[in-house]
């Protein structure tokens, strides 16, 4: 038996989102590319591979990871490139999306030989959270000034336009999209392709992916470009569980159970978000909240209900924890890593890492 705590991915329920995508490429001859700063764990990239025409990034490492260990068409993109970066980045890239006219200017010589694309910032998102918002004020990411931008057509084929997040109202896509042709039209009529981005919640339950395709089409059509989605949580939505084990139970005026994990260490984006982790059913008679067992004060994980009460040893499965996570676990406290199975096909669990002192230690030395 594995040790908890453990991530658990689910090699099925992939499937279930890369048929999603299948159809979404097939009916709307949109290209989707994995968003590697959403998940980045290689070992089930083999499950993707033929679903995914490749990956897109925001670092030279994970431009590198992409190349190396996903292949297909790789994009790469950077709030910013620093000279030193830059031979690598092209040597590893079929595409390069600059973040700033700037950046641009200052590398375009150095990227001659791949597609050379520039962000576009349209200012406005579907972002309610400021500090995840691409259209905040001030925003660095992207350019937004049409008429500067127009300036250095000539010298890029693309843009890539990144507004969504976890969006899964078609409606609004719809209508921004539409402002985005009318503010930036005469800018994408010359173009070859164009990046929407990623957060795009098509694989969630009833999302109208017909639709969506439709649009996609008409999209391309009317410009002539090569769309391209960055799809990150999509892909992976609800294809993980972060396994963990009660080792505690106090009652502090409420039932508290305690866990061999952290929301800090092991899930901190719902923790930066201020989102509570989900556990199913969350039925029964006994509340519980789940904490982590870092010193943090707030590491708590959220309340659920239980049918009977949570003892010590009890298992607990922490859903949806694929995106955003695996991709931030950080050793704070010391409290040990998560593992990282695989639940195969057929059912079967491989280990895919441990982790263990020496990894603690030499993350820091
Ligand atoms: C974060 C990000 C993505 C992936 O976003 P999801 O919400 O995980 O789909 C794609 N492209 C860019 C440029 C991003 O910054």
């Amino acid at each position: 038996m594995l040790q908890t705590p453990y991530y658990l991915i689910d090699r099925a329920a992939l499937l279930r989102n890369m048929a999603v995508i299948d159809r979404l490429q097939a009916l709307s001859g949109a290209k989707a590319l994995l968003a590697l700063k959403c998940f980045a764990t290689w070992p089930v990239f083999d499950t993707l591979k033929p679903h995914m025409a490749g990956t897109t990034s925001s670092s030279l490492y994970e431009l590198r990871l992409g190349r190396e260990e996903f292949g297909g068409e790789t994009h790469a993109y950077s709030v910013a490139w620093s000279d030193h970066e830059i031979d690598a980045a092209v040597g590893h890239a079929d595409k390069i999306i600059f973040n700033s006219i700037g950046q641009l200017a200052r590398f375009e010589g150095r990227a001659q030989g791949i597609a050379r694309g520039l962000r576009l910032n349209p200012r406005f998102s579907t972002s309610g959270f400021d500090l995840a918002d691409p259209a905040r004020p001030f925003s660095r990411l992207g350019e937004w000034d049409a008429a500067k931008i127009g300036q250095v057509i000539d010298r890029i084929s693309g843009f890539m336009i990144h507004y969504n997040c976890e969006n899964g109202d078609f409606a609004l896509f719809d209508a921004q999209l539409s402002r985005i042709e009318a503010e930036f039209g005469a800018l994408l009529e010359r173009v070859q392709w164009v990046s929407l981005g990623g957060g795009i919640h098509f694989t969630g339950a009833g999302y109208p992916v017909e639709a969506l395709a439709a649009r996609l089409k008409a999209f391309a059509d009317r410009f002539g470009v090569q769309v391209y989605l960055e799809p990150g949580e999509a892909a992976i939505t609800n294809a993980a569980t972060l396994e963990v084990t009660v080792l505690d139970v106090l009652d502090n005026g409420k039932k508290l159970a305690i866990v061999d994990s952290s929301i800090e260490a092991h899930m901190l984006d719902l923790l930066i978000y201020r989102q509570p982790a989900k556990i199913a059913p969350n039925e029964g008679e006994y509340p519980f909240m789940i904490c982590g067992k870092s010193c943090l004060a707030g590491d708590i994980f959220g309340e659920f209900r239980f049918p009977a009460p949570l003892q010590v040893g009890d298992r607990l499965s922490i859903l949806d924890a694929a995106g955003y996570t695996m991709v931030k676990k950080n050793w704070f406290n010391g409290v040990q890593m998560p593992a990282i199975a695989i639940r195969e096909i057929d059912g079967s669990i491989t280990v895919a890492r441990q982790f263990g002192y020496q990894d603690y230690r030499s993350s820091l030395g």
